[in-house]
């Protein structure tokens, strides 16, 4: 369901470097925190840019609303995260570092949930009460 590049084809079309916009539902288990879920898609806004070697270079950024109980009050809140996303694509790549793809066409299923997991915060705190100075992060 995640969306896919077709490097292939914009390689035939000599479309080397694009725009890809669009959303998707996350899933609910890439979030670590209690009584938290998504109240909207995941919004990616994402550039690629197919190299002479026909590796690819993803950038760009992802946002989403978490909503759920307050980690440390349990008052329902809700917040916005936004972050930034990168990836690189290696064609046939042999699993290291990089992500790989295979028969022209890049599946963005895992560099999304590896990018939604980076952006993950590990609380989420209402803004009123507990977003104190004194309250460290763990
Ligand atoms: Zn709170």
């Amino acid at each position: 369901m995640a969306p896919k590049l077709d490097v292939r084809r914009a390689n035939a079309e000599k479309k080397y470097a694009g725009d890809l916009s669009f959303a998707f539902e996350a899933d609910p288990s890439l979030i670590g925190i209690p009584l938290v879920a998504f109240s909207s898609p995941v919004e990616a806004k994402l550039h690629y840019e197919i190299l002479e070697d026909d590796s690819v270079e993803i950038t760009g950024s992802l946002a989403f609303t978490l909503k759920g109980s307050c980690s440390r009050c349990l008052k329902e809140t809700e917040r916005r995260v936004c972050g930034e996303a990168e990836g690189y694509f290696v064609l046939g790549g042999d699993g290291g570092e990089d992500y790989s793809y295979t028969n022209g066409v890049i599946d963005f299923g895992e560099f999304l949930r590896d990018s939604v997991i980076f952006l993950m915060p590990a609380r989420l705190v209402c803004g009123e009460t507990c977003v104190a100075p004194d309250y460290q992060e763990e």
